[in-house]
């Protein structure tokens, strides 16, 4: 059953995905309501209403389950036990294992190894011994990671040729929480695939987009990506795999890299719409944020199809004073979060620029 019109949909997260999400939902003639601490947050000037509480205060919760027909999310660190609370009173999509799954390294390299996706090798680490260990076993090359709440490159460090150990302290300055050693993939280039699973199992996958990073965060999605078509089905396969393996419904991002032979290796997964995905407004008929609201109201999914080659470029800090120049050339969809201060490193927008139509 489908979601009535005019019906609540609830959105943990007040950010940029959730606001886009909120916009959907609007078009599709559903109200939203979001959970954020941050008065004002971007989500909450395009929602109908804000509950300003933390993502685990359990009477905000309530109250958002008292609001909504169906909840959702925006980001991957909605605490598991406030997802399986409000659970027990309101549908919520993703499936609280999708969170599970998603907020810890381990577990989702586990997850992935264990239904035939390949990843980086790689080695829980607790301390500075273990780091030496695991850094012997991957001859001196890895990427060392928070296992939990990491995101845009931040808690991460990266070894080459470092075999002989002398680590002492490093433990410490990431903060004496777990970690995960990965082993250095040397990859020609980095895709992610957008995918969404419906109530009733179907699923949607977009083509791959090619990301570039810079300072580890991502600077753009260019479709389509400059790989073989087989890489992209394998791609869109494995994407298909994990939103069947979790029972999901709502729309996934999983990142890949290609190595030289063509081959992936699953680098991390997004319970939620991605920043790669952001195309699909400008060059796709359904958009990743529809298709997520789709997905969640029990509505039919969107066809993935792209009908336009892009590129879409996020504006980070100060970018933003790109803003008259972009608005003035031909075929460049521009999107701005309403964020009032332009920090360093904050996401304040996005464009995505029509190469070609296909
Ligand atoms: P992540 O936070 O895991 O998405 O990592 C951020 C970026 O760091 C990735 O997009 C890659 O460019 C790079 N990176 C992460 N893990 C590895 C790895 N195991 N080997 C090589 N580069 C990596």
């Amino acid at each position: 059953m489908s979601l009535a019109a005019g019906s609540t949909i609830g959105i943990i997260g007040g950010g940029q995905l959730g606001r886009m999400l909120a916009i959907s939902a609007a078009r599709l003639g559903y109200r939203t309501i979001v959970l954020e601490l941050q008065p004002d947050c971007p989500a909450a000037q395009v929602a109908n209403r804000q509950i300003v509480a933390a993502y685990d205060d359990p009477a905000a919760l309530a109250e958002l389950a008292a609001a909504s027909t169906v909840v959702t999310y925006e980001f991957e660190n909605v605490p598991v036990a406030a997802a399986n609370a409000l659970a027990t009173k309101v549908p919520v999509y993703p499936p609280a294992r999708a969170l599970e799954v998603a907020q810890d390294r381990v577990a989702e390299k586990t997850f992935l190894n264990g239904i035939g996706i390949p990843t980086a090798d790689f080695r829980a680490v607790d301390d500075d011994a273990g780091l030496t260990a695991a850094l012997k076993a991957f001859s001196g090359n890895g990427v060392l990671k928070t296992r939990r709440m990491g995101y845009d490159g931040k808690g991460q460090r990266v070894f080459r040729n470092m075999e002989t150990g002398g680590f002492a302290g490093t433990c410490e300055a990431m903060g004496n929480v777990p970690l995960i050693l990965e082993a250095f993939v040397p990859f020609e280039r980095e895709i992610s695939v957008i995918a969404a699973r419906g109530i009733d199992g179907s699923v949607a996958a977009y083509d791959p987009a090619e990301n570039i990073h810079r300072h580890g965060i991502l600077h753009s999605s260019t479709l389509p990506a400059g790989v073989a078509p087989a890489t992209a089905s394998a791609a869109k396969d494995a994407a298909a795999k994990i939103l069947s393996a979790l029972d999901y419904v709502g729309v996934i991002g999983v990142e890949f890299f290609v190595l030289a032979d063509g081959s992936l290796l699953a680098n991390e997964m997004a319970p939620r719409v991605h920043n790669s995905g952001h195309w699909t407004e400008a060059a796709a008929t359904v958009s990743q944020f529809e298709q997520h609201i789709r997905a969640v109201a029990g509505l039919p999914l969107g066809d993935p199809g792209r009908h336009s080659d892009c590129v879409m470029e996020n504006l980070i800090g100060d970018d933003v004073l790109r803003v008259p120049a972009l608005l003035a050339e031909p075929d460049v969809m521009l999107h701005l979060y309403g964020k009032a201060e332009a920090r360093p490193g904050r996401k304040m927008g996005h464009f995505t620029r029509i190469s070609r139509r296909n």
